[in-house]
């Protein structure tokens, strides 16, 4: 049993000044306002607590990748973003050979049993190459049903996510294989128009893999998939929330279509993300991070992010200007309730005991996962 006290606790219902909360066996089983009835293990007045950030696109961070065969390397990967407070994570591969995959996901599999990621995210191989971004163009491919069937049965339930390309010969059909197998089909890296796009929802896709990037833009007489993905309420969005990605007017723009409740803030953090610049890899290829920003050794193209979901926050409050509270949305409850996490994305009495610690200037003091404080480094 662990008691919380004296922090403003950001829940479900809004934000609770000077709350406590009562956590036993991973779960928080009882909470409120005021003087706390039990005897307090944490004083934390002075202090914000949000629910743990659920990233549901992610490559790696701390200078460790998801696209590897060492489970050891994508256990750091995510420890990398647990200490900036991202307690449930998707370890998203990128597109590669169907063996190359097939490793990567018995490598990650095991790491999804044990909770350390929540699922694996196949954001490649089956997408346009026209907006291929930072994937491999040898090996990009149209969906072959085999392939397909092969790798999710292989991931045996914990292949969470596919993005696909619906204009691909077999794209649509895929949707439809990838849903029937209880997995979330996403549209991204894509030029499909309008009407494919929604006729891609009308197969299953219920996912906007970091809409604005890598798809064909967004025009008056030609919205394609960005207009039909923002447009359609069935459809969560992933934006990157750095300010690099996305210009902030398409930020509040998309805001303002598709509400806090139909975005997850993600990070599509490459391997640098908590690290330094430098030289990287993003699977097969090099990349290069100065003042933060990866791009490609290659061609200059945007390689993923250096983001962490903590400097999202930030970077939607003190720029964006974004509410908190709407932002804990985008961070938190809007992902966990995309992937199906019933049990966690809010502060709330029978929510998992996932929480972050804000100091004033919204840095992260503290990180509980399952009710265990996590020890952070430095
Ligand atoms: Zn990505």
């Amino acid at each position: 049993m662990t008691v919380i006290a004296g922090a403003r606790i950001q829940s479900t219902q809004g934000l609770l000044e000077s709350g406590w909360m009562n956590i036993e066996d991973g779960v928080i089983v009882s909470g409120g306002l005021g003087e706390c009835p039990l005897p307090v293990d944490d004083e934390l007045a002075g202090y914000t607590i949000v629910p743990g950030f659920v990233d549901q696109h992610c490559h790696g961070g701390g200078g460790y990748s998801f696209i590897t065969t060492d489970a050891a390397e994508a256990y750091r990967a995510a420890e990398a973003h647990l200490f900036h407070g991202t307690t449930s994570l998707m370890a998203s591969l990128v597109t590669g050979s169907a063996e190359d995959l097939a490793d990567q996901i018995r490598t990650l599999s095991p790491l999804v049993d044990q909770g350390v990621i929540v699922g694996i995210h196949l954001e490649g191989p089956w997408i346009s190459r026209l907006h291929c971004g930072a994937h491999d163009k040898a090996l990009l491919r149209a969906p072959d049903r085999s392939e397909v069937g092969e790798l999710l049965a292989l991931g045996g339930g914990r292949i969470k996510m596919v993005t696909i390309a619906p204009e691909l010969r077999g794209g649509m059909e895929a949707i439809e294989q990838i849903v029937n197998a209880g997995a979330i089909a996403a549209v991204g890296h894509t030029d499909a128009d309008y009407e494919m796009t929604c006729l891609a929802v009308e197969a299953g896709a219920r996912v906007a893999t970091h809409l604005t990037n890598a798809m064909r833009p967004l025009h008056h007489r030609d919205p394609g998939a960005i207009g039909a993905l923002m447009e359609d309420k069935r459809v969560t969005v992933e934006l990157i929330g750095d300010g690099t990605h996305v210009h902030p007017a398409v930020l509040r723009l998309v805001a303002a279509e598709a509400g806090f409740n139909r975005i997850s803030m993600v990070t599509d953090a490459m391997s640098a993300a908590a690290g330094k610049d430098g030289h990287y890899m993003l699977g097969n290829l090099d990349v290069d991070v100065v003042g933060g920003v990866a791009r490609l050794t290659d061609g200059g193209s945007i390689a993923g992010s250096t983001l962490t979901m903590d400097k999202a926050m930030r970077y939607m409050v003190f720029s964006g200007h974004v509410a908190l509270w709407n932002v804990v949305k985008m961070l938190s409850n809007t992902p966990a309730r995309t992937l199906g996490l019933a049990d966690r994305g809010g502060l709330a009495i029978g929510k998992r005991a996932d929480l972050v610690v804000l100091d004033n200037a919204l840095q992260v003091a503290r990180v509980m996962r399952q009710g265990n404080w996590i020890e952070l480094p430095g």
